[in-house]
């Protein structure tokens, strides 16, 4: 089978690899129907890395597929369409028993430490595997595992129906937060963006206003929008500085992005000042169900957020998308 190989810093190609088998009775094959690529695999594939892959491993974190062969200690069928979780807790850590399973001190990521989905078959255990519903198409359901990071975020979000909102960045992760934050019905809803193709999204997807952040006044025109934000969410990493400016009294800031090499100047005063909360967001935390229910019930609104779909075969198109940030919105790798 054809799959995305990480072999060396800055070296990940297409290669033939043996098509993998279930070695545990608790094993699932799954045929992938999609893998969405993100910023995570944008830091693996990048020279040098910002996200450590052991060489040889096949990459690939976002899968949807259909299961081709289940052993018999699962729950599944051939046939059955499924999204996979693909961060496997230790369960032994003392984050994991205090239920912090995203903050696990010995996780087994797929896609960098296990082979992941940017190939045309992948195994998975079973427990780590969820159904998609009816009626939701196999490779919209690739969307889950980014919306569920993001719902780890929007269930501690203190937005409630008219609370002003501003979501710093408007790729794949500021339109799901954007789309999220509609259903939730705060309002208004600013979004920054330097990118044209993205503001145009995000304009698309209900954002009541975008803003550059390359204009010199984009802080005060935000503050002029909303009198300052209820909640502030960081899709970059980078941005605190602007979070805290444009933060009501008593608003909260959700950083979500990972950016390792940032770092970033603040006014603690100013924090103090508008006794305001800053959380960081790290991962999925059980939200893969809710990510598929929100999935099944607003297609219309999360498929437009899919902007690329892109051959397997294709890899070296849909690496060089994703290195450049081209894409207006999610690119979706096809087998
Ligand atoms: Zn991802
Ligand atoms: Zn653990």
């Amino acid at each position: 089978m054809k799959a995305v190989v990480f072999e060396a810093p800055g070296q990940v190609y297409l290669l033939d690899r043996e098509q993998p088998r279930p070695a545990l009775p608790s094993d699932v094959l799954i045929r992938v129907a999609a893998c969405g690529l993100c910023g995570t695999d944008q830091r693996t594939i990048s020279d040098p890395p910002l996200m450590s892959c052991d060489p040889g491993r096949t990459i690939g974190h976002e899968i949807s597929g259909v299961v081709v062969e289940a052993g018999p200690e699962t729950r599944f069928q051939p046939g059955e369409p499924v999204v996979v979780v693909p961060n496997y807790p230790c369960r032994r850590c003392e984050s994991c028993h205090l239920g912090y399973i995203n903050l696990c001190d010995d996780f087994q990521h797929l896609g960098s430490m296990l082979d992941g989905g940017l190939a045309e078959y992948v195994v998975v255990p079973a427990e780590f595997l969820q159904r998609i519903p009816a009626g939701l198409d196999v490779t919209l359901a690739a969307l889950a595992e980014p919306l569920a990071c993001v719902l780890n975020g929007a269930d501690r979000a203190q937005w409630t129906p008219g609370s002003p909102v501003v979501i710093l960045g408007a790729g794949p992760i500021g339109l799901l937060f954007l789309t999220v934050a509609r259903l939730a019905g705060a309002s208004p809803i600013i979004v920054s963006e330097p990118n044209a193709l993205r503001a145009e999204k995000a304009r698309a997807l209900g954002a009541d206003w975008v803003v550059s952040p390359r204009d010199p006044s984009h802080e005060e025109e935000i503050l002029r929008h909303t009198g300052g934000a209820r909640v502030v969410v960081d899709t970059l990493g980078t941005l605190l500085g602007t979070a805290v400016a444009v933060a009501a009294k008593r608003g909260q800031i959700l950083i979500f992005g990972i950016d390792e090499t940032a770092t970033v100047a603040v006014h603690p005063a100013h924090i103090v000042a508008k006794e305001l909360t800053i959380e960081g967001v790290y991962i999925a935390r059980g939200t893969m169900p809710s990510a598929l229910k929100l999935l099944a019930q607003h297609p219309d609104k999360f498929s437009q957020i899919v902007t690329d779909r892109i051959p397997l075969t294709d890899w070296e198109t849909a690496k060089k998308s994703l290195l450049s940030n081209a894409a207006a919105g999610k690119v979706l790798v096809i087998p």
